[in-house]
């Protein structure tokens, strides 16, 4: 019962295949224009510029609020905002020379691992730093490109595992959050996802859902909000959140009562929010650099498939399968051999 329009400055984007596209930049009049007559508008990426999404809220409803993409768009605003709230995170200092990184990890010591502020995402513009010796090597191998905006320097976790929460806040200040998430990582980039996570403790569940409101109320935000949390020995350390339905919460289409993505439009619409319960164990296995035949994707029992309709690159998310089972660990199982088996 609700109609679409995307903007996209790709004319290829995966949007176009069920709504209306319209190939445009983000800043660009066309963009604006295609906002005009929309009740509501919003993004799912996040690197649309700050300056666009200001522009559209001064002419149209635009939600989540243009903040919430500007801090998490820094890699500072954003630890320094979890500072403020809070919300415990690795240790960090922002820097912006070679000498001023050498001091910083006299106080944060090694390893540590140096980051671009703005632009990185799966770990790109990451540098590792395992012994203060290296600090020039990593300054180096960091690259001069992301240097214009600065670099962080933070602690090097030695996490059990990362986690994720998805948080939906309504216009009316209603939250609801979905069970904690486990994620495991190939490369730097998601591989696959399970909920709830193995092992969840009602006590890890609050904590996460505590910071994740307090984000929320921060923003006095409006839509889905995600949080990466690394697990350090039961001790929640947050690494960064994303302003909009995330990749890990692609499993509650098949998963929760209500999918994170109905959730959002359900909030932004000023609508009452659906239910987050998850009422059986469910995964998510990314499809990545190329596709697997269908045929062998949906042999698996119970499997769903999500194919973008993208290009085949290395490193690039072209699609992904969600399933349900009994348990997390049935759960877990399915997902790894399904993996072994498209990694041969
Ligand atoms: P990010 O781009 O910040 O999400 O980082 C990508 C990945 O690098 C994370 O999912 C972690 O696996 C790892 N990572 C990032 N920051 C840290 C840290 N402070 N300590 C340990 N691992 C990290």
């Amino acid at each position: 019962g609700l109609a679409f329009r995307f903007v996209d400055p790709d004319a290829s984007a995966s949007a176009g295949a069920i709504a209306e596209l319209i190939r445009a930049e983000y800043t660009s009049a066309e963009a604006m224009a295609a906002a005009r007559d929309c009740d509501v508008v919003t993004f799912e990426f996040e690197n649309v510029p700050v300056a666009a999404a200001r522009e559209l809220a001064r002419n149209v409803m635009f939600l989540p609020p243009p903040e919430a993409l500007e801090v998490a768009q820094d890699r500072l605003l954003e630890k320094t905002c979890f500072v403020e709230l809070g919300i415990e995170t690795p240790r960090f200092e922002a820097v912006a020379s070679p000498e001023e990184l050498d001091r910083a990890l006299e106080r944060i010591g090694t390893p540590a691992v140096l980051k671009a502020r703005r632009q990185g995402y799966d770990g790109k513009g990451q540098s590792a730093i395992d012994a203060p010796a290296r600090s020039r090597q990593a300054w180096e191998r960091a690259g001069s490109s992301a240097a214009e905006h600065g670099f962080i320097v933070e602690q090097l976790v030695a996490f059990e595992r990362e986690l994720s929460i998805i948080a939906v806040r309504g216009r009316n200040g209603e939250t609801r959050t979905y069970p904690l998430i486990e994620n495991h990582h190939a490369g730097g980039i998601l591989s696959f996802s399970v909920t709830p996570a193995p092992r969840l403790t009602a006590e890890l569940q609050s904590v996460a859902a505590d910071y994740a409101a307090r984000l929320l109320a921060r923003f006095d935000y409006v839509g889905v909000l995600t949080l990466e949390l690394f697990d350090v020995g039961g001790r929640l350390l947050a690494n960064e959140f994303a302003p909009r339905v995330h990749n890990s919460g692609h499993l509650t289409i098949e998963g929760a009562e209500t999918s994170q993505f109905e959730n959002h439009l359900r909030a932004i619409l000023g609508f009452p929010l659906g239910s987050t319960r998850v009422p059986r164990p469910a995964g998510m296995l990314n499809l990545i650099g190329t596709m697997p035949e269908r045929a062998r994707l949906l042999e698996v029992d119970g499997a769903h498939l999500y194919d973008y309709g993208k290009a085949p690159r290395a490193g690039r998310k072209l699609g992904h399968v969600t399933l349900c089972r009994d348990t997390t660990d049935a759960v877990l199982h399915e997902l790894e051999s399904s993996k072994r088996a498209l990694d041969e």
